[in-house]
């Protein structure tokens, strides 16, 4: 291989593919790393999934629907009843994962001239999504506490003149969800300037929230610019499926179209999102059990003396560690698998079965005296 093979582009040389440390169940039984939902479906769903996949199996041979009309009506029935009334299917989009979803996003929105921003510590695939579309990429910071100060945010906004803000809520790795004042500020910053800029809510870990701060959809009437992404992996219990979709403007939905591949959700997919969106009442079932069980490894963490950052998603980040990659190996080696990523010092904990977190529990405390 001569040197400079294979011809990548300059700014991708020598960086490693984004993702955690994948480990067998064998290396690692108790994994709480990528904030998965730890509740599978049940058999009766499964089996559902089963019969839907099973009837689109029969016509593989055929492009599926290019459009998905029947997934996008049936997501703006699900947005509707989940804070987004008023949502129609026009104003619904869906690629493979809520990652693919801002990836078009900045396809469309973003490129050469451009500015992506965020507010530091955040989810790590944004600035990815950036370098692939050639987007600038301009982060921001939170504050101590990883709320974001709102003068900070409007004046770097207005300074910048973004034409796509992510902003997550809850955040990842921090768990910090935004109130919805800092939406309308930032959505009517954007709008400001020409041509202006959009405000992209990623709710991921939405359904996760602590009561008291609604979700961005309720918003959407309001703001032309504001677009809320979602998915199916998280409360949805619905990973290894891929499907993540947004609700916006139609004329958004439209402008997408026109970067995505034809045919990019398979027929397998849209056969399985709607035959899981019959059972969404289900596989949201665990969602508050998740969040009970957030709200006591944060309790438990801070009584062991942890620093905690609040969370409002079914993971949690805590700290601080002089040597945190040595506390990870630490867990690892007792069979219990978490997340190295965040600020320096810090560790996050995706929130699992009642009996995953006595393990976690265990093996910190197994871990801790060790390595401090
Ligand atoms: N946004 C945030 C903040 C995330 O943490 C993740 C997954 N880790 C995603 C989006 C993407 O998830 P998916 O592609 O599975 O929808």
């Amino acid at each position: 291989m001569s040197a400079g093979f294979p011809p990548l582009r300059h700014e991708l040389q020598g960086i490693e593919p984004y993702g955690a440390p994948q480990l067998s169940r064998e290396q690692a039984p108790v994994q709480l790393n990528v904030n998965e939902n730890p509740y599978g479906p049940s058999p009766e769903a499964a089996a559902d999934i089963a019969r839907a996949v099973g009837e689109a199996a029969v016509s593989l041979n055929r492009y599926p629907d290019r459009e998905f009309v029947e997934l996008r009506t049936a997501l703006a029935a699900y947005i509707d009843t989940s804070g987004g009334s008023g949502t129609t299917p026009e104003m619904v989009w869906a690629a493979n994962g809520s990652n693919e979803v801002m990836l078009q996003l900045l396809q469309a929105f973003g490129g050469p001239g451009r500015v992506a921003l965020s507010f530091a510590p955040t989810y790590s695939m944004y600035p990815e999504y950036a370098r692939d579309t050639m987007t600038e990429w301009v982060a921001g910071h939170r504050a101590e506490d990883f709320s974001l100060d709102l003068d900070t945010a409007r004046e770097l906004v207005l300074e910048r003149r973004p034409s796509v803000v992510l902003l997550p809520s809850p955040n990842n790795p921090t768990g910090t969800a935004l109130p919805p004042e800092a939406v309308t500020m930032l959505c009517e910053a954007a709008a400001s300037y020409e041509p202006g800029g959009l405000v992209v809510v990623d709710e991921a870990y939405g359904e996760f929230r602590r009561a008291g701060t609604p979700s961005a959809l309720e918003l959407l009437p309001r703001h032309r610019n504001l677009v809320v992404t979602r998915t199916m992996s998280k409360a949805f219990a619905l990973a290894g499926a891929r499907l993540g979709y947004l609700a916006a403007d139609p004329a958004i939905c439209d402008a997408i179209r026109v970067v995505r591949l034809p045919y990019h959700l398979s027929a397998v997919t849209q056969a399985t999102a709607l035959a899981a969106l019959r059972h969404a009442p289900e596989l949201l079932g665990r969602v508050d059990d998740l969040r009970a069980e957030r709200d006591a490894t944060v309790a438990w963490l801070r009584e062991q003396g942890f620093e905690v950052a609040d969370s409002d998603a079914n993971f949690v980040l805590f700290g601080r560690f002089a040597d945190r990659h040595a506390v990870w190996q630490g867990l690892v080696d007792r069979g219990v698998l978490i997340r190295e990523t965040g600020p320096d010092g810090w560790l996050r904990v995706s929130v699992g079965t009642p009996d995953e977190m006595a393990a976690f529990r265990q093996a910190l405390v197994d871990t801790v005296p060790q390595t401090s």
